[in-house]
């Protein structure tokens, strides 16, 4: 027997008229590149949206025709976010800090037809315009005035002039809820970057299910400020999830610096924000050395890389600022796991309280989590074993765009995530590393994340990276790269004396090297294949 419910599609386009709907007046900030603070809200975002609904069907594109976006957070993205899914065509965010190359191979290989960008990237887009065949429309995010007279560009047209024909009389329209809605490639560090295409069914679950208190939690009381990219993985799905709840919106721009942030966060009275460790990295130091506090601020969620067990004390103690740990992946939508406590672990130690909110959080309802030995087969849940973290769900990936990489499910239908993890019993993942950054030393693993984490509590460095460089009689041993914080002195001794009582004696590295910067990846993380070709011939003796 049959349930006697109603279907109705899940679709992205619901979210933003629900907001016009009942949260019409909220308002959506942006810092533009232009360097101004523009004010709008749901009610003229989701007008503006169909707009662009309208004017994508006046350029005659086909459903599932892709549209390329270039483009920082902001209002016109966050419209294009709507306008182009929400008419069922796939957005597909680009990532501006990729090389050239890389971008237009990215371009090719999606077919993109349109290609819409922010003013700051028009040096970019001219330099690729000639090798992208499939793009018959390039769209500047600016009004009709601001648009170069000579660009070179074929088919370039302001935004607002492309707008301003439509009168935003549009019903958003119903169709198949699995129809892709979104496309966003994976910076893989081997081998070409590969396309995952979100559903908008995967889209609205993943910001369902990331709406409970215990996840992002957010709700219409909050203002906030997502600076993690709307250029990769949908901002962790933030743009579904802010007008779902009715949250006030503030969007950053270009402008990602500590001075910044911390404007935006006092002026617009931000409560929520949401970032990787290196931007918290800037906020943090720009605040301590102008001895500043946060009035509005009362949680920021960190993730894309560890977070330093210094970053989430600093904001808890020196700022008031509660720190909520949480892990995914671009194949993952992204959420996979969020870290809050449980009601259980109120009356813990806060020592012990602290060890797990440094773990990279428990299961989002919706995502099944488990570690598997070299053989496939599942490791305990003891928080000691660690394994390959497989995951599996409905946001999750089944297949890459256009079948790259053939069949990447196990027999029980899990991804394999790359990453090295223990499950504790209360459901806590820890990464302990990702496959390819493990180091080997005489058969045992040693966790660079941990060797870092120590690393990035001496008060003398800014960054750090552990990487495995060969040796003689143990194949590889760690050797820490180390950014100094300006106008410091300090030995590679002393911070190996450092690790005394901290770590077991096998696991302290057997170098240090100091370096002016750590190459950073398109999304702010550390490039640590860049570290290991850079070290690639340094040998430790025996
Ligand atoms: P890429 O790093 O290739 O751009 P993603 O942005 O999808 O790809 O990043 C996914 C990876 O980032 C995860 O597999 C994991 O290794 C790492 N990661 C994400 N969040 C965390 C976290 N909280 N702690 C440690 N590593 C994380």
């Amino acid at each position: 027997m049959q349930g006697l419910m109603q279907f109705h599609p899940l679709m992205i386009s619901s979210a933003i008229e629900f907001a016009a709907l009942y949260h019409g007046d909220t308002e959506v900030v942006s810092r533009r590149v232009e360097g101004d603070i523009h004010r709008s809200n749901y009610a003229t975002i989701n007008r503006r949206a169909k707009q662009v609904a309208q004017a994508l069907d006046a350029l005659g594109l086909a459903q599932s025709a892709r549209v390329g976006t270039l483009a920082w957070n902001g209002y016109r993205h966050f419209e294009l976010y709507y306008g182009v899914s929400g008419s069922g065509r796939v957005l597909h965010t680009l990532n501006p800090r990729l090389h050239p190359e890389q971008l237009a191979w990215i371009v090719n290989h999606a077919e993109d037809e349109v290609l819409a960008f922010d003013m700051s990237f028009l040096p970019l887009v001219k330099a690729v315009a000639s090798k992208l065949p499939t793009v018959k429309h390039f769209i500047a995010l600016c009004d009709a005035a601001q648009l170069p007279a000579d660009s070179g560009i074929p088919n370039l047209q302001s935004y607002e002039a492309w707008l301003a024909p439509n009168g935003g009389d549009y019903t958003w329209p119903v169709f198949d809820e699995n129809l892709a809605a979104g496309l966003c490639y994976t910076s893989g560090t081997t081998g070409h970057p590969k396309g995952v295409l979100y559903s908008h069914r995967s889209s609205m679950l993943h910001a369902l299910a990331s709406a409970a208190t215990d996840v992002i939690g957010i709700c219409s009381r909050d203002t906030v400020l997502p600076v993690v990219p709307m250029f990769h993985v949908n901002a962790w799905g933030l743009p579904y999830l802010m007008p779902m709840v009715g949250a006030k919106v503030v969007f950053p721009g270009a402008a990602l610096d500590g001075k910044s942030i911390y404007e935006l966060f006092e002026s617009e009275g931000v409560t929520m924000s949401a970032g990787v460790p290196t931007v918290w990295q800037m906020l943090l130091a720009y605040m301590d050395a102008n001895q500043l506090k946060l009035s509005t601020m009362k949680r920021t969620v960190i993730g894309g890389s560890a977070c330093p067990p210094a970053m989430l004390d600093a904001f808890r103690d020196r700022y008031g600022v509660t720190v909520n740990h949480a892990w995914g992946m671009t194949e993952m939508s992204p959420l996979g796991t969020f870290g809050t406590l449980k009601g259980t672990q109120l009356h813990a130690s806060a020592d012990a309280q602290r060890a797990t909110l440094l773990k990279q959080g428990r299961a989002v309802f919706g995502v099944d989590m488990k570690i598997v030995d070299g053989e496939g087969h599942e490791l305990p849940r003891d928080g000691v074993a660690a394994g390959d973290l497989m995951v599996r769900g409905s946001w999750i990936i089944e297949q890459y765009y256009r079948g790259e990489g053939g069949s990447i499910l196990d027999a029980d239908g899990y991804f394999s995530t790359g990453d090295v993890a223990t499950l504790d019993a209360d459901g806590f993942m820890q990464i302990t590393d990702r496959s390819k950054d493990v180091i080997k030393s005489g058969g045992e693993w040693i966790s660079s994340i941990d060797v870092e984490n120590i690393a990035m509590a001496h008060p003398a460095v800014a960054m750090a990276a552990c990487i495995g460089v060969r040796h003689p009689k143990w194949d590889e041993r760690p050797m820490l790269v180390v950014v100094k914080k300006p106008n410091v002195e300090v030995s590679a001794q002393d911070i190996l004396h450092f690790y005394e009582g901290k770590i077991a004696k096998w696991q302290i590295p057997d170098a240090v090297q100091f370096v002016d910067a750590i190459p950073l990846g398109a999304t702010g993380k550390m490039q640590k294949t860049k570290l290991r070709e850079m070290f690639k011939e340094f040998t430790l003796s025996a």
